[in-house]
C-alpha cells in the first residue's frame, strides 16, 4: 500500500554488473531503513509451449503479485534469433510509458551545465510496432501505428508526473505537418488530456506547449534549459531520451522507469558492461536513481529524496568516485560513502 507499511518488490538483478549494482542498492536501502522487501528472480530466456521465447514463470508470477520491479541490465545475445528480453517484459506487463529523467549531477563535467529534462516516451507502438513487410522485390513497407488509447494514457501519465514532481512545463512533440494523421492523432490526444488537467496544471503553474521534432533537436543542443518535461511518440522519444542522456554525461548516471497499466519496472539505462563485470568497478548510481523513481512510484517520496541527497553529497565531495567518473573508488567503497552520507 501507499505511505507506511512494507512493500514487496520484484528484484531482477540481471547479468554482467547487474548483481553487483543490485547488491549496492540493497545495502543503501537497508542502511536508509527503507521499508521495501525484495523478492529476487532470475530472468533467463525460456521457451513457452508454442516454442516462443519468454521469461521464466516465476518472474511473471512475482511481478503479478508485487506489480513493481527493479531490474538490472540483461544481456541480449546477438545473432541467435533471440528477441530482447527487455522487449518481452515490456509486452508482458504492458509497460506503456518510458520515463527518463536527465539531470546533470554536481561534479560531473558536462558541456551544457544545468540540464534537467524528463522525457516521457510512448513505449508500445509507433514505428516500433514491428509491422513490416515486403510489397514487391526491393520495396518494403513499415507501419507506424498510433492509437488514441495509447496516446491518451501516455499523455495522462505525463501530466500526472508533471504535477507530482512539481515541474514547470510540458512540451508535446510531433511532426503534424508531415504526418497529419498519425502524429496529428498523438498531438490531439495530448491536447485533449491537457484540457482534462487544465485546472490542476494552471493551479500548479505548469505550462503546456507543442513543438516539432526538428525544432526540439535544434533547441535542445543550443539551450537545453528551455525544456522541462517532453512527451513524445515512441521513435522520437527514443532518440531524444538518448540525446538527453548524452547532455548530462552519459549512461552511468541515467535512471528510467517503464510504467504500465498494472505496474511498473524501474531500471538503469546502461547495459551489462561486460568489460568491467565482476571487478567491483561499476557505478551503481543509475540503478540507485532508478530506485528513487520506484520509491516515488510506491508513495515513499521522502525515502527517495533522502537517498538522492546522499548521492548528491557524495558526488559533490568528490573524493570517492567510481572510475567512469574519473575516480578510483571501487563500487563497494562508493556504496559505503553513500551510506555514510545518509542523513
Ligand atoms: P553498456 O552500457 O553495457 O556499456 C557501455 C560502456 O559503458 C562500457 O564501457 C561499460 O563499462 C560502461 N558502463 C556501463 N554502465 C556502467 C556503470 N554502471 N558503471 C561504469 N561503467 C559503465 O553497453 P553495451 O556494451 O553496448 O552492452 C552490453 C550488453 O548489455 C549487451 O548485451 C546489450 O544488449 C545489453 N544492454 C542491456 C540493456 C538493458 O537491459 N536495459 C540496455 C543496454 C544494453
Amino acid at each position: 500500500g501507499k505511505g507506511g507499511g512494507t512493500r514487496v518488490i520484484t528484484l531482477m538483478p540481471g547479468d554482467g554488473i547487474g548483481p553487483e549494482i543490485s547488491m549496492a542498492v540493497l545495502q543503501v536501502l537497508e542502511a536508509a531503513k527503507v521499508p521495501l522487501i525484495f523478492e529476487p528472480v532470475d530472468v533467463t530466456p525460456v521457451m513457452d509451449k508454442h516454442g516462443r521465447q519468454t521469461v521464466p514463470k516465476e518472474v511473471i508470477d512475482s511481478m503479478n503479485r508485487t506489480k513493481v520491479g527493479l531490474k538490472g541490465p540483461l544481456m541480449t545475445p546477438v545473432g541467435t534469433g533471440f528477441r530482447s528480453l527487455n522487449l518481452t517484459l515490456r509486452q508482458l506487463f504492458n509497460l506503456y510509458a518510458n520515463v527518463r529523467p536527465c539531470r546533470n549531477l554536481p561534479g560531473v563535467e558536462t558541456v551544457y551545465g544545468d540540464v534537467d529534462i524528463v522525457t516521457i516516451r510512448e513505449n508500445t507502438e509507433g514505428e516500433y510496432s514491428g509491422i513490416e513487410h515486403t510489397l514487391v522485390n526491393g520495396v518494403v513497407q513499415s507501419i507506424k501505428l498510433i492509437t488514441r488509447n495509447a496516446s491518451l494514457r501516455v499523455a495522462e501519465y505525463a501530466f500526472q508526473f508533471a504535477l507530482e514532481m512539481k515541474r514547470k512545463k510540458v512540451t508535446a512533440v510531433g511532426e503534424e505537418n508531415a504526418m497529419r494523421m498519425s502524429d496529428g492523432l498523438f498531438l490531439r490526444c495530448v491536447k485533449e488530456m491537457s484540457e482534462k488537467y487544465k485546472k490542476k496544471l494552471d493551479a500548479a503553474g505548469i505550462v503546456f506547449e507543442f513543438s516539432t521534432m526538428t525544432t526540439v533537436c535544434l533547441n535542445i543542443v543550443q539551450d537545453p534549459k528551455r525544456y522541462d518535461v517532453l512527451v513524445l511518440p515512441n521513435l522520437y522519444g527514443d532518440i531524444i531520451s538518448d540525446t538527453c542522456a548524452g547532455l548530462i554525461g552519459g549512461l552511468g548516471l541515467t535512471p528510467s522507469g517503464n510504467i504500465g497499466t498494472e505496474g511498473a519496472i524501474f531500471e538503469s539505462v546502461h547495459g551489462t558492461a561486460p568489460d568491467i563485470a565482476g571487478k567491483d568497478l561499476a557505478n551503481p548510481t543509475a540503478l540507485l536513481l532508478s530506485t528513487c523513481m520506484l520509491l516515488h512510484y510506491v508513495g515513499m517520496p521522502d525515502q527517495a529524496e533522502k537517498i538522492k541527497e546522499s548521492i548528491l553529497t557524495t558526488l559533490t565531495e568528490g573524493s570517492v568516485r567510481t572510475k567512469d567518473l574519473g575516480g578510483n573508488a571501487k563500487c563497494s567503497e562508493y556504496t559505503q560513502a553513500l551510506i555514510k552520507n545518509l542523513k
